[in-house]
């Protein structure tokens, strides 16, 4: 029954580019696999695109954007709301096959098609809010006009971690300001921007607005794309290293980017923190999405008077954990999305082991198949451990204790990324004081998740450039223009 309506799923998936309102092959003929991470199988086979369905994909948007552009506020927001309701009919679908090619539980993979929805609905209510001003000038001699307008074609590149939200974050912001776009999912992950570009075009936007294309050639098919006049802005999501590459090859044209790059969360438990709240905390932001998130804990700091019973805490929580196809009831650790990820888990582990550092639960790679690691807990990790640079990407929660405040922030900032922290503290002062030190562009105070459509997601430092998400998130795509004209 239910590899059956994993197979009639599968099969509704389309399996070709999405390139001005038609599903094709790849020109040269080429396809790739989809594997299931749980069980290592072959799910899909689909298009693989060459550089010159790449630039098929941006003719279209070039050519479909005037239109777009034009296209009344009130529509553009109508087709967006569409699209969200029609999520909302689809979720099962869209939460199994993320369950499917990604591997988090399929709770998880709900959550996400609720927050990655979110984006659909803030942004068709934003589309309509697109402002600019009219005045006179200082000197009184003439009339000030600041507009708005669409930036143009845009290249958004996705990660593999969270399919559906990745592409709505940049999709919904990006049609709501008029702007056409060609996406390029992640290539372990591309079937649910497929699903998403169908439920698009079912949701009415015009042929050539949103076009697709998968390819296991990332760079070669996209730099050329990056470096075409015609494209007016890129928005990444990966890791900081490739976000680094593409803004190379952005700086040519002196291109509009926009960078989601990688974080390195510290994770401060302060010895007034409610330690049931931060216990809880901690599980969602180290655990979620099997700790493949780009806001997920990194290091835990914890007041060395509470370090003890902190670490005692979660690791009886962690022994709990369930490891599983993200499909089996109960599962609360996935696989990891490949070998690779397997390896630097373990890599991580051993480093800080050698170093000092002892396990409490966990440490140890699952035989396969699928590529699964334990939910781990590691405590006194020293100065210098790997771990504490590096982002895991993995369920291993590493603890380093701490000494006074200043100390904590020390060791919070110590770190070239600047995405995201977490603060547990009921001394509200205290609270107060970790907003205006801690250099991360977000920050959970006695929380363990942040992320909301409604809020400007994004990092300082090497985390990245602009923001996701919010009032914030339009003005990616948007561009200003000022006028001067006499008085009348
Ligand atoms: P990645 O950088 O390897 O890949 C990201 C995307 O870029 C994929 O679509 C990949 O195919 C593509 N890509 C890779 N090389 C490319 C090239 N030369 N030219 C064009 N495209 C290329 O990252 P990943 O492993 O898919 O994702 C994990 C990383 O993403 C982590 O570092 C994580 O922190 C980060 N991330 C950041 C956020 C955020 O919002 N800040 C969100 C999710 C993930």
């Amino acid at each position: 029954m239910t590899e059956n309506r994993e197979t009639e799923l599968l099969e509704s998936i389309p399996d070709g580019l999405y390139i001005g309102g038609q599903w094709r092959p790849a020109a040269a003929g080429r396809t790739l696999v989809v594997r299931d991470p749980a069980t290592g199988e072959v799910v899909k086979t689909i298009a693989d695109a060459s550089p010159e369905d790449g630039k098929a994909a941006l003719d279209a948007a070039v050519d479909a954007f005037p239109d777009w552009a034009a296209t009344p506020a009130r529509e553009r927001a109508e087709i967006l709301r569409r699209a969200f309701d029609l999520l909302q009919e689809r979720k099962e679908d869209f939460a199994l096959l993320m369950t499917i090619e990604m591997g988090k539980p399929l709770a998880e993979a709900r959550g996400e098609v609720a927050y990655g929805g979110e984006f659909l609905r803030w942004f068709s209510e934003e589309t309509a809010r697109i402002q600019g001003r009219y005045g006179q000038n200082p000197e009184g001699t003439g009339r000030m006009i600041v507009s708005q307008h669409p930036v143009g074609p845009c290249f958004l590149i996705t990660p593999w971690n969270f399919p559906l939200a990745m592409a709505t974050r940049k999709v919904a912001p990006a049609l709501a300001a008029g702007c056409t776009v060609v996406i390029k999912p992640a290539e372990l992950t591309p079937l649910t921007t497929l699903a998403f570009a169908q439920l698009l075009e079912d949701a009415g936007v015009p042929a050539g607005v949103v076009n697709v294309f998968t390819t296991s050639t990332s760079g070669a098919v996209s730099e050329p794309i990056i470096r075409d006049p015609r494209l007016r802005k890129l928005s990444f999501t990966g890791s900081t290293g490739v976000g680094q590459r593409l803004l190379e090859q952005a700086a040519q044209g002196v291109l509009r980017t926009s960078m989601e790059l990688g974080g390195n969360a510290p994770f401060v438990v302060f010895d007034d923190a409610d330690l049931d709240k931060a216990v809880d905390g901690a599980m969602l932001a180290k655990f979620r999405n099997i700790g493949q998130a780009c806001t997920a804990a990194n290091r835990f700091i914890v007041h060395r008077d509470v370090a003890d019973e902190f670490a005692r805490r979660v690791t009886e929580r962690v022994k709990a954990m369930k490891i599983g196809r993200g499909t089996e009831e109960g599962v609360a650790i996935g696989p990891l999305i490949d070998d690779r990820a397997v390896a630097k888990a373990s890599e991580l582990v051993t480093d800080a082991v050698e170093r000092g550092a002892t396990v409490t639960t966990g440490g140890t790679a699952v035989d396969g198949p699928g590529t699964f690691y334990e939910p781990t807990v590691v405590t006194g990790v020293v100065a210098g451990s790997d771990i504490l640079r590096e982002e895991i990407f993995g369920p291993v929660l590493a603890i380093v204790p701490f000494d006074d405040e200043d100390d904590a922030v020390r060791l919070a900032n110590d770190t070239e990324y600047g995405l995201v922290s977490y603060v547990f503290t009921e001394n509200l002062a205290r609270g107060q004081r970790m907003i205006e030190r801690l250099e991360t562009g977000m920050m959970g105070l006695n929380v363990g998740v942040v992320s909301n459509a409604a809020a400007p997601f994004g990092g300082w430092k090497m985390s990245g450039l602009g923001r996701e998400g919010g009032a914030e998130g339009i003005h990616e795509y948007l561009q200003t223009k000022y006028t001067l004209t006499p008085n009348p």
